[in-house]
């Protein structure tokens, strides 16, 4: 009892910066309206664990926030629902699982994060009571400060999985992390995606690039070109710099009730 009682008194500690004041402060402070988060810096290195269904979700949905995670001294697990073994018709899943492992392993390197599985399989992810509980199990046992996954609203079923399955975590965990969602391929992929904040990326950008680059079966190329680029671009307009990733922030309760000027 004694121990939750000083977990809930480090959530609360830690929620008052909101995204990592280190790396959200320049954007922050360049938008209006945001009164007191943020202001408090907090030395603690932080734990963030960012899930993704296949490997090179995180990296084209949050590399740049991870980027800069990692260079502020905290540490950053990627976990991957899957290995991506389907998607190639060609190659069996055990090629196609290997190629992509030794693709997510030069990406992580680039980005500094370390690279975890959770055993899944592509295209046939489940989200039922054992995978709740096994997930669950997973993010809880790796004491996750924040923990950013996957917009739930998506037209792809394994994104729709690696949305819920941490929100579950969340819940059962009574709330200890903070947990975001982020967007990948958006009006494709990703739908009905209202950000809540933005991390600046501009001085980040061509290593999010390298890792993404680093998953060559993907045509990360044409992706990048595609969509994430004037993604960037367009999270960056709204956020008044050059280029952002965006995200939308699951408050705790205690946190909800707090209106400015209320
Ligand atoms: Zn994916």
């Amino acid at each position: 009892m004694k121990k939750n009682n000083s977990a809930r008194r480090n959530f609360i500690k830690l929620s008052v910066m909101g995204i990592g004041g280190i790396t959200m402060a320049p954007v922050v402070a360049a938008m209006p309206n945001c009164g007191t988060r943020n202001t408090i810096i907090n030395d603690k290195k932080l734990h963030i664990v960012c899930v993704g269904a296949h490997p090179g979700d995180p990296e084209f949905g949050c590399g740049g926030t991870m980027a800069k995670y990692s260079d502020a001294g905290h540490r950053v697990t990627f976990l991957y629902l899957t290995r991506g073994e389907a998607s190639y018709p060609h190659k069996t899943y055990a090629e196609m699982a290997a190629l992509r492992t030794m693709e997510a392993a030069i990406s992580c390197k680039v980005l500094n994060a370390t690279a975890m599985y959770a055993g899944q399989v592509d295209g046939n992810t489940v989200l039922d009571k054992n995978k709740n509980e096994e997930m669950t199990k997973m993010i809880v046992g790796l004491q996750p400060d924040i923990v950013f996954t996957q917009w739930p609203v998506d037209a792809h079923p394994d994104h729709q999985v690696t949305g819920l399955l941490p929100l579950t975590a969340w819940v059962r965990s009574e709330r200890k992390f903070h947990l975001y969602f982020y967007e990948v391929n958006t009006g494709s992929e990703t739908m009905a995606f209202t950000p809540t904040d933005y991390v600046d990326i501009s001085a980040v950008r061509e290593r999010k690039k390298e890792a993404m680059f680093a998953h060559k079966t993907q045509n990360p190329v044409e992706t990048y070109n595609d969509y994430f680029k004037p993604l960037e671009e367009f999270r960056g307009l709204e956020a008044g710099v050059k280029a952002a990733e965006a995200f939308i922030h699951f408050k705790a309760k205690a946190e909800r009730a707090n209106i400015i000027g209320m």
